[in-house]
């Protein structure tokens, strides 16, 4: 069936690539202009579907020319014709474009056509942190430590480059080939002009928002990634997020009024709740930087960390030895 509508569109005039039975075509083009106003053609094929967000899809993609197989973000332009959707996404690309760490999805391309944005992202396999609790409910103190420090490498990372992140959830937390933690997706994040600046406006609405964002009269910075890296550290030892609620006012109402424990049906080491207590403070002044983080006894306990963990977790808990 692929095959033959493959083959339809390649006797179909340019710009008439479209299968009558899906919204986006087989294969992408990307239209390269070269020296002496010519043009060279890039074709991708255009594999299954990954997943689907606000405004993109993302497919699973093969470079036709070097076989390469990446993740492609397709944003239809219909989505960017307010001024303000369209300087988010210039944002987005300009600050992904600019990072370069292991521990963060790899920014490999960026182009478009008539119709849409294309970015061309790092393939990551196993999904997202999210579709990981959903399966195992809860992980091991081991996996969360193994996690932990790759996503505070992340940060530091981000956080040395004057950018915070401002969406941090399991959600944007992808498992890489070698099951790397890679943190993605920039739409919310920014870059300060200076060291000391506040933020104030932040559009969307992030999953494990801090309170000092929720209160609007004050300014906020790194903190706010600090704070969701407690959110997620509580998230994958229980296995649901601490200030889950059904609605999201409420959950509002407990992030700004600090209300959340620690159920029995999930004990936790006393260390991970001291640290979880430290980062989840009010005043984001008062939470830990990231090096105290991984200082704390929670993670510095004098035991060996794993650098990665097998492809069997993904599943099933590893043996406790
Ligand atoms: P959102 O609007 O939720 O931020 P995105 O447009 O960034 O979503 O991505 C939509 C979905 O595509 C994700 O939830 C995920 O399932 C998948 N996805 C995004 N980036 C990648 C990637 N680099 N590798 C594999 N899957 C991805």
């Amino acid at each position: 069936q692929d095959n033959k509508q493959q083959q339809q569109q390649q006797q179909q005039p340019q710009g008439a690539q479209r299968a009558a039975s899906d919204t986006e075509p087989l294969i992408i083009e990307e239209r390269v202009q070269i020296v002496n106003g010519e043009q060279i053609i890039k074709r991708y094929q255009r594999g299954s579907l990954l997943g689907k967000g606000g405004f993109a899809k993302c497919f699973q993609v093969t470079n036709l020319e070097n076989k390469k197989v990446m993740a492609a973000k397709i944003i239809p332009k219909s989505t960017l014709v307010k001024n303000r959707a369209r300087q988010k996404l210039i944002s987005e690309i300009k600050i992904h474009k600019s990072l370069h760490h292991n521990n963060i999805v790899k920014f490999e391309h960026v182009f478009e056509d008539h119709d849409n944005v294309y970015i061309l992202l790092e393939l990551c396999p196993h999904q997202t942190l999210n579709e990981l609790i959903k399966r195992r409910k809860r992980i091991t103190e081991l996996e969360t430590l193994c996690y932990t420090v790759q996503i505070v490498q992340a940060l530091k990372y981000l956080h040395s480059n004057r950018v915070i992140h401002r969406d941090l959830k399991l959600g944007n937390l992808f498992v890489g080939e070698k099951m790397e933690i890679k943190l993605g997706d920039f739409g919310l994040a920014t870059k300060l002009e200076f060291d000391g600046e506040k933020k104030r406006t932040i559009c969307g609405t992030p999953n494990y928002i801090a309170p000092e964002i929720l209160d609007g009269r004050v300014g906020h910075s790194y903190e706010v990634d600090i704070w969701s890296l407690g959110v997620i550290l509580y998230t994958l030892l229980i296995g649901k997020p601490p200030f889950e609620t059904h609605d999201v006012k409420t959950t509002y109402r407990k992030i700004k009024s600090n209300t959340y424990s620690f159920p029995d049906h999930a004990p936790i080491p006393d260390s991970a709740k001291a640290l979880i207590q430290l980062i989840l403070q009010q005043d984001p002044n008062k939470r830990p930087t990231l090096d105290e983080i991984l200082a704390h006894p929670f993670i510095n306990n004098g035991g060996t960390i794993p650098r990665l963990l097998p492809v069997s977790t993904l599943t099933t808990a590893p043996n406790a030895s």
